[in-house]
């Protein structure tokens, strides 16, 4: 519930329609894109810059907490409000002004608020696209703000390699605006404070537009499933293709059995294309280029069929099966596997990222103690393996309610063995938000902690003991309210 001098100055900023009371207008923006539903004293929804800069200013003066939101597709209760009913969404959902394409300099100036297909779609005329591929359709302020990597990180990097400049409006008295580097891929004149906003999910200030370098369109691509004999023969499979392949590999993501299975059954239309059953993990691999064919190179299936051909023909063949087929067939069941899931039932989801030459050594280990300590847990997980991220998901085999004091023992259990034992991070790629608060504060080293805060007190313009950084925090929360 908002106090009459807060609704009012808010009122006054974002006008009647950028100002969300009534809890059913609020809902969309309380509810986690997974499991979760906050409560919202109010939802701001400036339009642009300065009207972010407003809202920011009026919070920080009179301590109001706030989350910042874009396109609330996180999965890590980061973008919501808590249950409390004292936070304020602010929303960057109307900071969607036509992107600006500089075609020459292969860039393109975005606000918070566009989505990543309607990025895409401006691009398209200019033959160009921003390669993150998820399955979801995030807000660019959102994709800065968790550095979002996805399934083709292997060759193009997370968002952290294509921001080239930011607007930020920092939480402090005076709701200051900050414009970090103008563009240049090169510039080491001064400290590259951008950095610091990438992936720091709001808690050092909200963004309002990047610039970003894009990538020319591929113009083909060739896609197999590849089963590997077992999980010793992935990083043969994985080197082999690095080698054989080159710059033309683009995607290396693993997809377990149990992960297949739910999305065949949630989306009738995918069609198996294994022969006798869905095999116990396979692979999908892309290779493409933005460069036209010419005439003598080898096609990409060409390259495609040689590289599997040789592996098949070694000596304790790393490949077992080999499935070819369209492109968009295969990708449609890698980016159908996260809906899968949700709809076969409640998930335990882990964002885990490992060298990757430990991702399955760890896959095995980690199932070997389940089916003994938790046996009524099924992992479905998928991943970016190519880049060691792993999204570790377990279901409950038979539908029950879970048991919280379970679920808390197989968390703790299977961070201790990821972090611990392999020196893994909770947070591969979806940030930090509530979700991973216990996590944060147990295994981040207290010396990193503590520098963070202190980063998040220069921006606020306050004392250090008045701000915390971490999952937990919005911007200009401070210790007192
Ligand atoms: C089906 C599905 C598949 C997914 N696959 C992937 C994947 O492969 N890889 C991956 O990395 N992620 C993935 N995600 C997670 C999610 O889509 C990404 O984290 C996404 O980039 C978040 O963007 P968003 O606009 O939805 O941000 P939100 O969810 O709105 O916010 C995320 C965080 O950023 C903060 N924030 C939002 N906007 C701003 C801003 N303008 N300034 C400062 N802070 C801000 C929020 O407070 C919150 O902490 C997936 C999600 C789903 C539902």
């Amino acid at each position: 519930m908002l106090a009459r001098e807060d609704h009012d100055a808010l009122l006054r900023i974002v006008g009647p329609a950028g100002l969300l009371l009534e809890p059913a207008d609020r809902l969309p923006y309380e509810t986690a894109a997974r499991y979760g539903v906050g409560s919202a004293a109010a939802v701001v929804r400036p339009v642009d810059t300065a009207q972010v800069s407003a809202v920011l200013r009026h919070c920080v003066r009179r301590r109001l907490q706030f989350t910042p939101q874009s396109g609330n597709t996180g999965l890590v209760l980061g973008s919501i409000p808590d249950t409390s009913g004292t936070q304020i969404v602010i929303s960057l959902d109307r900071l969607r002004t036509t992107p600006h394409v500089n075609g020459a300099d292969r860039t393109v100036r975005v606000a918070a608020g566009v989505r990543l297909s309607a990025l895409n779609a401006a691009l398209e005329p200019h033959n160009l696209f921003l390669p993150i591929d998820v399955s979801s359709d995030p807000m660019i302020g959102g994709m800065v703000a968790t550095n979002t990597g996805g399934a083709r990180f292997l060759r193009y990097g997370d968002m952290r390699r294509h921001v080239l400049a930011l607007e930020v409006v920092l939480p402090d008295e005076a709701g200051t605006v900050l414009q970090l580097s103008n563009g240049l891929r090169k510039d080491n004149a001064h400290l590259d404070l951008r950095q610091l906003f990438i992936g720091s999910c709001g808690a050092f200030g909200i963004i309002t537009s990047a610039t970003l370098e894009v990538h020319p369109r591929p113009q083909r691509s060739a896609v197999a499933l590849l089963v590997p004999r077992d999980e010793d023969a992935v990083l043969d499979l994985l080197n082999a293709f690095e080698v054989r392949a080159g710059e033309y590999l683009t995607a290396f993501e693993g997809m377990s059995e149990a992960a297949m299975r739910h999305a065949f059954a949630h989306v009738r239309t995918l069609r198996n294309p294994f022969l006798d059953g869905l095999p116990p993990y396979a692979i999908l691999v892309e290779l493409s280029s933005s460069a036209a064919q010419r005439s003598g190179e080898p096609t990409l299936d060409q390259i495609l069929e040689n590289v599997v051909t040789e592996l098949a023909e070694r000596q304790a063949a790393p490949l077992s099966d080999v499935r070819f087929g369209p492109p968009e067939r295969f990708w449609a069941l890698r980016h159908s596997l996260s809906e899968g899931l949700r709809a076969a039932g409640p998930v335990l989801g882990f964002d885990l990222s490992f060298r990757r030459s430990e991702v399955m050594l760890f896959r095995r280990v980690a199932i070997a103690q389940l089916a003994t300590i938790f046996p009524e847990y099924e992992v479905c997980d998928f991943g970016h393996i190519g880049d060691g991220g792993v999204h570790f998901n377990l279901m409950q085999r038979a539908p029950a309610h879970p048991n919280a004091a379970r679920v808390k023992a197989l968390r703790d259990h299977l961070l201790d063995l990821a972090i611990r034992d392999f020196g893994a991070s909770f947070s591969g790629e979806h940030g930090i938000g509530r979700a991973n608060q216990e996590a944060y504060d147990h295994y981040t080293p207290a010396s990193i902690q503590s520098y963070s805060a202190a980063i998040a007190a220069v921006f606020a313009r306050m004392p250090a003991a008045a701000v915390r950084f971490g999952p937990q925090r919005s911007v200009g929360e401070s210790d007192d309210d």
